[in-house]
């Protein structure tokens, strides 16, 4: 069926089908959709099928030979299937925000908070208004005085990132290895163990839930420390950050306090920075200090890639619900339950 301006939206979750990019943590919500009892569907590249094929959990498999296909008459059609789209990392940066902005086929989550979110300086301000701790940032390489992670714009996955602790370091790797990448921004970097903390808001229950946590396995970041301090010098390693996977992690119980309030103030001042403001999923990017200060110095406005290891559920989720509930699988449920109140707008972005 599809939706008209007429009639008002269906109340029978049967007459949708969630919908989502075959990658990044199409898996999990795929299999979310199937614990909710509604079907689903994955976009795929050709040729990047075979585990949508193997993980038997999508219902259809849509093929497209070039992301470039994804236009006005592809969304049609997803459109008269009442299709739900879940973005995720890799569903942006593959479709663009630009045509995500114009999409007009249904859409879960807040467009306009992805702005908030891709520009470093909204990003900061949304974050600094949220009262969190956040590590310092450098105007000009001249002004680096301590070790500094080196971020270029839109470095997928950490690829990219560099640690310096002087102008001369930063500019002898940046002209040796990026000679032509302008956009960049330079942070304190911080001494801690890193912790990735996934959130869900829902706009339905007016909860904040922690959903799980985890921490990233990158490289070389992850393997330095297999060698020898004199091997790592001889060998003249810079450490980069590629991430590779995530492993879950579980904090110590007297942080969940401050981590709760963290995440509350992120979705209390989103609401004054666009429309629904910020809901579903999301997550924040800290490091914890020895003095266990937490510094923020990212906050993803979606589902991350990180919640991957939770798909039976992880031992937050485990206390809140009776059954496995992923961070996917929790979505579907936000958007079921909209449907059933007749309330399915309020979650669409
Ligand atoms: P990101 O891609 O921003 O999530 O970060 C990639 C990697 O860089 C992660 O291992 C982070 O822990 C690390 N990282 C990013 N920013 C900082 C920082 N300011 N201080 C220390 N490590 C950082």
């Amino acid at each position: 069926m599809s939706s008209s301006n007429q009639k008002p939206p269906s109340r029978n979750p049967d007459d949708y089908i969630i919908a989502t990019l075959g990658s990044h943590s199409a898996l999990q919500i795929l299999k979310g959709a199937r614990d909710e009892g509604m079907r689903n569907l994955t976009i795929c590249k050709r040729g990047k099928e075979r585990p949508y094929k193997s993980f038997p959990v999508a219902d259809e498999i849509v093929l497209v030979d070039d992301w470039k296909e994804w236009d006005d008459d592809f969304e049609k059609k997803l459109m008269e299937r009442n299709a739900i789209l879940i973005p995720h990392g890799s569903f942006i940066s593959y479709l663009g925000h630009e045509r995500v902005k114009r999409m007009k086929a249904m859409y879960y989550g807040t467009k306009e908070i992805l702005e908030w979110e891709s520009d470093r300086s909204m990003e900061r301000q949304w974050l600094e208004q949220s009262q969190l701790r956040l590590p310092r940032v450098f105007e000009k390489p001249e002004d680096i005085d301590r070790p500094v992670i080196i971020k270029f714009h839109g470095a997928g996955g950490g690829f990219g990132y560099f640690v310096v602790k002087s102008p001369e370091q930063f500019y002898e790797v940046k002209n040796r290895k990026y000679p032509d990448e302008h956009d960049f921004v330079i942070q304190e970097y911080i001494i801690g163990a890193p912790l990735y903390i996934h959130y869900f808001y829902s706009p339905l229950t007016k909860e904040l839930e922690i959903m799980s946590m985890d921490k990233r396995y990158e490289s070389n970041a992850d393997s330095i420390g297999r060698i020898r301090a004199e091997d790592q010098l001889a060998a003249n390693i810079h450490t980069s950050y590629t991430i590779v996977g995530n492993m879950p992690v579980v904090v110590r119980e007297s942080l969940l306090p401050d981590l709760f309030e963290m995440g509350e103030r992120v979705v209390e001042v989103s609401k004054s920075l666009c429309g629904k403001g910020l809901f579903g999923p999301f997550c924040l990017e800290a490091i914890i200090t020895r003095k266990l200060e937490i510094f923020v110095f990212e906050i993803s406005a979606r589902i991350v890639a990180g919640t991957n290891p939770f798909i039976e559920g992880s031992p937050y989720t485990a206390l809140k619900y009776r059954e496995p509930m992923s961070t996917g699988r929790r979505l579907v449920r936000d958007i079921k339950e909209a449907i059933v109140a007749g309330r399915l707008e309020e979650v669409l972005g």
